[in-house]
Parts: C-alpha cells; structure tokens; sequence
C-alpha cells in the first residue's frame, strides 16, 4: 500500500531490500525537487528578488521542520550537511580534536572510525573500543570501566548498527557519559528512518542524520548541536555565505546555522527533505515500527530454518538491518544470483570491516527494511536465496 507511493516500485520491478544503503523516495520528495528547478531555481540568503526569497523561505523551513522532527530547541542547532560523513568528519576536526580519549562501539560504520585514524589516533592510543558480547550487544558495563579510565571523553556511537541491526541504548548510553564528564555524539543514519526521535530526551551533545537513508534527496544530511556547545564549535570550512564582514586583514563570522553552511548548498534536496519529513509524520510511526518489528522477526524465524545458515545475533536488540552467511558459499556469488531474481540486498563488509574482522569473516548478506516493505517481499527474498543456494551447492 504505501509501495504507491513511491515510483521506483513501480518502474524497477525491484524487491528492494537494501534500504541501509539508501531507501526509496515518495513522489512529494522528487516533486517538490523539480518544483525548485521548474519555477524558483535561485540561491538562497544572497538576492532579494521573489524568487530567491520564496527559495530562501522554503530552505529555512526544512530547517524549522527537521528541528520540530527531532525536538531541537532552537534553530540555530540545525546545520545542513552532506550526509553523516561530512556531519562525523565536521565534529571530529572542529570539537573533538581536544579530547584525550574518543570513545567508539564495536559496530562503528567506517565514517566513524577512519576520521578519528585521520586525527593521528589508534587503539588504545587516544582511541577506545567498547566490547560488544557473542549476540553483538553493546557492553555497558566495559562503557562504564572506560569512562571511568578516562573521564572527559568524546563519546561517538551509532544509534543502529548498518551492518547487523544492532539497536543501541542511546539514552542510557549518554546518561552515563555524561556522569563521567564526557561528550556524546550520536550516528543517526540508520535510526531516523525507523524510530522517533527526541533529542531533547536522548540529552546527546551532537546527533547526526543522513537524508537519503531517510526517504529525502542524496547528498544532504543534518546536525544537531546542542545550543550550548555552538560556541566552541568552529566551522571546518568557511567562504561565501558565512561571514558577517570581510576585510584583506580579517572576516567575522555569522551566528549557527549560518557560519557552518558555506557556499552554496543542496537547495533543492534541503527544500524536498522536508517532504520526506512530513510523509513520516503523516504515517502512525508507532504502527509502522511494530510492523517492521514484525516482519524483521519474520524474516529471523524463516532464515533461522535454512540449512546450513550463520546468523551472527539474534532480534532482541536489533532491528532493520539482517546479517547472515551460509557455510561454503561466497556471499558475493549469492548476491549476483538474487541480482538475476530481482532481489537487491547487499553483501559484502557493509563499511564495517573490523566487526567483520573480528567475527572472522570478510562479509555477510544483508537484508535491510523500511516500513513499506511486506511479507510478500520476504516471501520472495527467501524462494530466490533458497533457489540461488541450491545452484551454488549443486
Ligand atoms: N554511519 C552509518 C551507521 C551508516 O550506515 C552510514 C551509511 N551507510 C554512514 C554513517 C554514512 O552516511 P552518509 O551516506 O549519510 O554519509
């Protein structure tokens, strides 16, 4: 039903089920796209003339939406990025460079991992790893002996694991930073599309959010930045759209969100984001969530009856995201045989490579949902992976 609403259903013919890499977008997001290029294309905040206001009125209103959407505070603590990456890379180089320690799960994405080898840490040596036990879960009790060690740290961790769906307790886990002194940024990339989201309850610092992994345009993301630590975040990169006054000696700069946004951006995919926003908030997130819920248990139970098949966690804290294997077959060689059937998943390290390292594997085939996928799609999903395993056994 709500596949309607969505056109590349209906042109690919696709079971989609990869929506960790990026989801689907509904008619209105893709829409509203063209609208800004069909009748209104200017930039915004520079010229005064009706286009360029309407522009300029639209793109702050994705800003007032996406705060409404997340329970921000103020305005001012909504920065529009790239995506996570350019979120993670901006905190990781313009506030975090001063912490000792930094803090990350197991699970990280790259994006969280590789910017802080950038900064010249490694394990143990200004950068700590929080176990995580044989179901993958995140060990509380190893965060705490951490932040006991190093009190004043920069904590970085993902809401939801791309690679295995692992859920991740964000409320407790910044209670606890916070009573060790420590900061606490959150990888949103993969949550937003499937939880509510109150970060006024969370009490994280920083939480960073990707567009395209929620129904919106790619190449656009956001941040939230608590008011308080505005001040002692610097713009990673400055130019037009960011200053108060330029001289040949010196510039002063504008106040958030503007000093952070420089050049011009992703107009368009700010304005159709908003969209994305209000479809979701026209769905009952509660209902969507237990069906995903549901069928995600689904999809567990029936890969669970599949001979010869390695499930790395079970689905207590985990959702949207299923990885697995099955015993003597490369995942990649399944992946080309359910690309044949229509079916998109996607195998490999899933940006993940030392979990996978860990766990002695290169790689895994992940399923992952959004709301408009059924059990019909599952239904498929498993004939086509029981039919590409039996060719690849014979
Ligand atoms: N973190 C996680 C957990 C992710 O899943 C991803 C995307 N796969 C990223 C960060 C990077 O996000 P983006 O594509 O918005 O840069």
């Amino acid at each position: 039903m709500y596949k309607d609403d969505f056109p590349f259903f209906k042109n690919s013919g696709i079971v989609y089920l990869d929506n960790a890499a990026t989801t689907q977008k509904p008619t209105t997001v893709i829409d509203a796209s063209s609208d800004y290029y069909n009748n209104y294309c200017a930039n915004t905040h520079r010229s005064s003339y009706g286009a360029a206001n309407i522009a300029t009125q639209k793109y702050e209103n994705s800003r007032t939406s996406l705060k409404e959407f997340i329970n921000a505070k103020n305005k001012e603590e909504i920065i529009f990025t790239k995506g996570v990456t350019e979120g993670i890379n901006f905190i990781v180089n313009s506030y975090a460079k001063k912490f000792k320690t930094v803090i990350i799960s197991s699970l990280e994405h790259h994006s969280n991992i590789v910017p802080w080898h950038m900064q010249g840490r490694s394990l143990h040596k200004g950068l700590e790893v929080v176990r995580c036990d044989d179901n993958l879960d995140f060990d509380y009790k190893h965060f705490e002996e951490l932040l006991k060690e190093n009190p004043e740290s920069f904590v970085s961790i993902t809401h939801i694991s791309n690679a295995f769906g692992t859920l991740h307790d964000i409320k407790r886990i910044s209670f606890l930073a916070h009573q060790y002194q420590s900061i606490v940024l959150i990888d949103a990339a993969q949550s937003l599309a499937h939880v509510s989201i109150d970060v006024q309850d969370i009490a994280c610092d920083f939480f960073v959010m990707s567009s395209h992994k929620t129904f919106g345009p790619t190449g656009l993301g956001a941040i939230y930045i608590k008011k308080e630590h505005l001040k002692e975040t610097k713009p990673y990169q400055t130019g037009g759209a960011t200053i108060h006054k330029v001289t040949y000696n010196e510039s002063s700069l504008l106040d958030s969100p503007y000093l952070f946004e420089a050049g011009t951006q992703n107009i368009a995919g700010v304005i159709a984001f908003k969209e994305a926003l209000d479809y979701l908030r026209n769905l009952d997130f509660e209902k969507t969530t237990l069906e995903e819920k549901v069928l995600y248990e689904y999809l567990h139970q029936e890969l669970k009856k599949i001979p010869d098949i390695i499930l790395y966690n079970n689905t207590k804290n985990a959702m949207a995201s299923k990885s697995f294997n099955i015993k003597n077959i490369v995942h990649d060689d399944l992946g080309i045989l359910l690309d044949k059937m229509k079916i998109a998943v996607r195998v490999g390290h899933h940006c993940a490579q030392p979990i996978m390292k860990s766990l002695g594997i290169v790689g895994t085939i992940r399923v992952s949902l959004a709301f408009y996928n059924t059990k019909e799609d599952i239904d498929l999903f498993l004939k086509a992976l029981k039919k590409a395993i039996s060719m690849l056994k014979d």
